[in-house]
Formats: structure tokens, C-alpha cells, sequence
């Protein structure tokens, strides 16, 4: 029962992110952002880091998606118990909402390394009886409902997420914040180390912003001043009422608005992007702040087809937790590496057939696109010229797509619908599907079982991306624009491939549509294909590559090295 006080004996980094994606079974997460966050977590454990995580327990999960006969994505509830994969901590903290108080309870997850490392994970929950019955929805969607909906989260996560720390008696040595939707907790800590009045000289004084930045760390995701959350100061007084006095607030926090970024950036010591390209634009974007860049990554052993891990474990003993390893990649046989391949590719193509009765051929070069369906990312672009893609592909790709629509984002459910109405037009030419309802699951599924990764984002709207990153992992190389992380992991003909022109040095998404579908074209055409059907060794040349001089180093093993001594250090 009180198992959970071993984590409050030695002072830890506490991880605060609104969605964290540690397994299906807790469906707590919507892409990548989560994902990571869990990524995250699990290195820390493997590395046994003092750290505790926080976040929500979104007992509806974000959603479960089903494709109708239209192509038009239907959301329905995923839910889940706490009650019974986790254990119920015995503090109970409140927070005020519309001067209503609202009790906050959290559940224990324990995330278990086989080095022996721990890392508590708190669920925050609101769902307690007494609570008013509209308080009580608040942590049930993780994303839903409007911006008033959301902002009462963020007070639970941020400042209930404090609050409850200190009621259990954790000693907190650094608040990290993943993305800006933490940013509240700030709050709770100016209040915390107020100085007594008496002894300041004036009231602004007495509010120790100082000793509140030299305990926070904040990491950016939103390469795009839209993305940053903001919130009307009438809507932020009525739902909080005056935590800080509103001058403060507008300070830190912006004029006109309270931005959720400007305010973290304002209080936080060490500041990142993530990756070395995000971290310039989120410096342009915020000028006058020193930002830093640390760049994402993915946790190998989760990662890893049980294919690609058998090999590894007989060649490179110790790499998932020293994947510092697979750059010695080369010393694994060809046969051994196409073999693991083939493995993952049959795996993946027999849920295709369960799933949409489609038979894959396995000696097709087969692309993989799969991902958030947001308007940015493209998905469509392959199709962008079907004549040009019949002449190039036919019998000689076949296409695996799959990814969620947020369920306001209509945007992103028309791009759905347009992959499956051409999909539909390929019919018997090329072969093509999409995979409902993406997941931990089915990406771990998707990801290694295809040949060649596909990413084609505007730029410069992804932060850094980590998909790539399992594809790699699983000796499958990248065919992606240039931005986000594989800026830094594309060495053309070696790694992967880029699509479109380098990197620009402005900070503008210029709409290249059409010169990166041609780049596309033509690099699939007379680059790709030949090197798959004529030329197998050089083909495995480079998946080796991704493995030895990409995987190795882009995991969240080596990022956490990174965190803790450019960050939690300091
Ligand atoms: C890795 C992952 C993502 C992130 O993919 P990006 O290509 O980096 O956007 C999203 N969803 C799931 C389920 C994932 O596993």
C-alpha cells in the first residue's frame, strides 16, 4: 500500500506532459508528442534517472478510429480503468475552477527496466464523488472539448500535478515541462517561494521569478506561432481567478493574451527545441530567449521488431541499453540483416490481409506513410500526379498509409479521404492500403514491416519527427524532406534519401508542392527502384547505414544523456 514512498526518498526531475504513450494498453496519448514523452520515461528508468512523471488520466483515451464506406474517419471512446492497471495514491489534493473547489486524486504507474531502474508515472484524475459532475468529465478526453475545457486541464496537469507532488512529499529538484501545456505549474511555484512582504521593498519583488526559473526546463514541440496554446485573460480569470495578480501574469505570460509558451520560456532556466532546426525557428519566433536544441528520439528496445532485436542480441549483446552499439552494425552478415527484414515484412503483411483482406506481394518494394493526419504533413503528395506514379510504380510498390484525424480537424479528415478515394483508383494497379486506427501497436507493426519510410512535411512544420527514427532502428531507410531530425541524419545515397531542396535558411513555409512531388518522382524512378530490384547488396548498404550511423544515435537513451547534463545539471 505504501509501496510508492520508496520514490520519495531521493530528490527527483519531475516530467510534466499532458499525454504520455507508454503501451496500448493505456491509451493516453495521440502521436508523437506522447509517444516520446513515454520514450522518454522508459530511457529514464533503463538509465535509472531520479525522475517522476505527471500527467492525465484521460479515462476516454483520445479516441479509437474506424474509416466508414465514405473514407470518413468516425471517433469513438477508448477507455480505460486506472483501477486496473494502476494503484490509487492516498493523497487528494484541490484546485480551484470558477471559484469551485475541485478535488484532484492521482494514480501510481510504474514503469520497470530490466536494469532495475523505476519511474512513477502519477495519472491525475478528477473523476472523484463530491466533485460537481461537470468537474468531474475534466480529465476524461485527452484534447477534447473547447478552450475553456482545455484550460481547466492544463490547470489540473500544471498546478494540480505541483500540488500533488508536494502532498506526497516528493522533493522536486527540476520541473521539466514537455510542451507548453504544463506552463501552470509556474505559477504554483511563484506562489510557493513568495517572499513575506515585510521584507521586500515592493510588491513585485516579493514574487521570486528567479528561484522559479533555476528549478524549470521547458522543450518546445510547435516550429509555428499558431500552434502555441493561448488563452483570453477574462476566460483565464474566471476559470483561475487571480493566482498571480494579472499585471504579473501579463508580464510573463503576454499583453494580450496568456501564451502558454511565453510564459514557461519566461520561467524557465534552460529553454530547448528538438532539434537542432527547431531550435533556430523557435529562436526566431521568440527573439531575445536563449534557446537551445536537444534532439528527439525513440527507445530502442520498445522499437525494435522481435526480428531486428534477435539479431542484435547475437551480434551487438547489450544494445538496447548502450545503442551507442549498432554503430559496429557492420559486423552482422548481409543474409542475417535481409533475413530479419523479411521477418517484419511477413509480420506486417499478414495483419494487412487480417485487417483488409489485401494480399501483399512480399517481393514489392513496399512504402510506408504513416503518422498524425494533419493537413502539413502531405500524406496525399505520392498521389499528386497518378499518371506519373502508374508509370513509374505500377507492379513495382505497393503503399501502406495509416494515421488519426484530431476530430475537429477537418482539414485532416479530407486528406484521409483523399488517400482511400485514390487508393481506390489504383484498384489492380498498384496496390495500396490504409491501416485504421494508428497506434503503438500497429505502428510497431507497420513501421519495420515496410521497405522504405516515407515522410514529405511543408517545411519547416516539423519539429523533428521520430518515426524515421523507428524505421531506421529496424533497418529501414528514410525517403523525407529535409527537416526536423532527418536534417540532421540524411547523408544522401548513404542513409536515405531527401525529397525537394535543402533546408532554406528562412524560416518561411514556402508551399514547394510541386517541386518536392517532382523531386519525389523522379528519386523513386531512377535512384530507388533500381537500387532495390538490381542492386540487393548496395540496397542493404544502406539499410545498414540507417542502423549504424542513424539509430545509433537518434534514441532516447543518448537524448536523456543529453537532457541531464545540458539541462537537469545545470
Ligand atoms: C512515432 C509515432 C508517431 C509520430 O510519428 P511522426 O512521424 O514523428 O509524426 C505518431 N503516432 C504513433 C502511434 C507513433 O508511434
Amino acid at each position: 500500500m505504501n509501496e510508492w514512498k520508496r520514490f520519495t526518498r531521493e530528490p527527483k526531475i519531475a516530467y510534466f506532459s499532458m499525454e504520455i504513450g507508454l503501451s496500448n494498453e493505456i491509451p493516453t496519448y495521440s502521436g508523437g508528442l506522447g509517444v516520446l514523452a513515454g520514450d522518454t520515461i522508459k530511457s529514464a528508468a533503463d538509465l535509472k534517472l531520479p525522475m517522476v512523471a505527471v500527467t492525465l488520466a484521460s479515462r476516454q483515451g483520445y479516441f479509437r478510429q474506424e474509416i466508414d464506406p465514405n473514407g470518413w474517419q468516425r471517433e469513438h471512446p477508448r477507455q480505460w480503468r486506472p483501477e486496473e492497471l494502476t494503484e490509487r495514491l492516498p493523497a487528494k489534493i484541490l484546485v480551484t475552477l470558477e471559484e469551485r473547489d475541485v478535488k484532484v486524486q492521482a494514480w501510481l504507474y510504474c514503469v520497470k527496466s530490466p536494469t532495475g531502474g523505476e519511474v512513477p508515472v502519477l495519472f491525475l484524475d478528477t473523476d472523484i464523488p463530491g466533485n460537481d459532475e461537470q468537474d468531474r468529465r475534466i480529465t476524461d478526453q485527452l484534447y477534447g472539448g473547447d478552450s475553456a475545457c482545455r484550460f481547466k486541464q492544463e490547470i489540473v496537469l500544471g498546478i494540480g500535478g505541483a500540488r500533488i507532488l508536494e502532498a506526497l512529499r516528493f522533493t522536486i529538484r527540476k520541473y521539466h515541462m514537455n510542451e507548453g501545456h504544463a506552463s501552470l505549474l509556474t505559477l504554483e511555484l511563484l506562489n510557493r517561494y513568495r517572499r513575506p512582504l515585510e521584507d521586500t521593498w515592493d510588491e513585485r519583488a516579493s514574487w521570486d521569478t528567479r528561484r522559479v526559473m533555476d528549478q524549470c526546463v521547458f522543450t518546445t514541440h510547435t516550429p509555428v506561432e499558431a500552434g502555441h496554446d493561448r488563452f483570453p485573460y477574462p476566460l483565464v480569470q474566471k476559470t483561475l481567478g487571480e493566482i498571480v495578480p494579472l499585471t504579473l501574469l501579463q508580464e510573463l505570460g503576454g499583453k494580450e493574451e496568456l501564451n502558454m509558451t511565453l510564459l514557461a520560456l519566461n520561467l524557465s532556466r534552460y529553454v530547448n527545441g528538438v532539434a537542432k532546426k527547431h531550435g533556430e525557428i523557435s529562436k526566431a519566433l521568440f527573439p531575445g530567449f536563449e534557446i537551445h536544441a536537444i534532439t528527439n528520439g525513440i527507445h530502442p528496445f520498445t522499437w525494435a521488431s522481435l526480428y531486428f532485436m534477435d539479431v542484435y542480441d547475437r551480434y551487438l549483446p547489450g544494445w538496447a541499453n548502450e545503442p551507442e552499439l549498432l554503430v559496429r552494425v557492420d559486423n552482422i552478415p548481409d543474409g542475417e540483416i535481409w533475413e530479419a527484414h523479411c521477418g517484419a515484412k511477413a509480420y506486417l503483411f499478414q495483419y494487412i490481409a487480417e485487417t483488409t483482406g489485401e494480399v501483399f506481394d512480399p517481393e514489392v518494394l513496399t512504402i510506408g506513410f504513416a503518422r498524425r493526419a494533419a493537413a502539413y504533413k502531405r500524406g496525399d503528395m505520392i498521389f499528386s500526379d497518378l499518371q506519373r506514379l502508374l508509370h513509374i510504380a505500377q507492379g513495382k510498390v505497393q503503399l501502406v498509409f495509416g494515421g488519426k484525424a484530431h476530430p475537429k480537424d477537418t482539414e485532416g479528415k479530407e486528406m484521409i479521404q483523399h488517400i482511400l478515394q485514390e487508393i481506390h483508383a489504383l484498384k489492380g494497379k498498384i496496390k495500396a492500403v490504409y491501416l485504421e486506427n494508428y497506434n503503438i501497436d500497429v505502428a510497431s507493426r507497420l513501421i519495420p514491416g515496410v521497405d522504405l519510410w516515407l515522410n514529405n512535411p511543408l517545411r519547416p512544420l516539423e519539429a523533428s519527427g521520430t518515426s524515421g527514427m523507428k524505421a531506421a532502428l529496424n533497418g529501414v531507410p528514410n525517403f523525407s524532406v529535409l527537416d526536423g531530425w532527418w536534417i540532421e541524419g540524411h547523408i544522401e545515397g548513404v542513409t536515405g534519401w531527401s525529397i525537394g531542396p535543402p533546408p532554406a535558411d528562412s524560416i518561411l513555409s514556402e508551399n514547394r508542392g510541386e517541386e518536392d512531388a517532382d523531386d519525389l518522382y523522379k528519386k523513386l524512378e531512377s535512384v530507388i527502384l533500381p537500387l532495390y530490384y538490381q542492386d540487393r547488396p548496395g540496397w542493404i548498404r544502406v539499410m545498414k547505414n540507417a542502423i549504424g550511423k542513424n539509430a545509433y544515435y537518434f534514441n532516447t537513451h543518448v537524448m536523456m544523456r543529453r537532457y541531464v547534463t545540458e539541462a537537469y545539471l545545470r
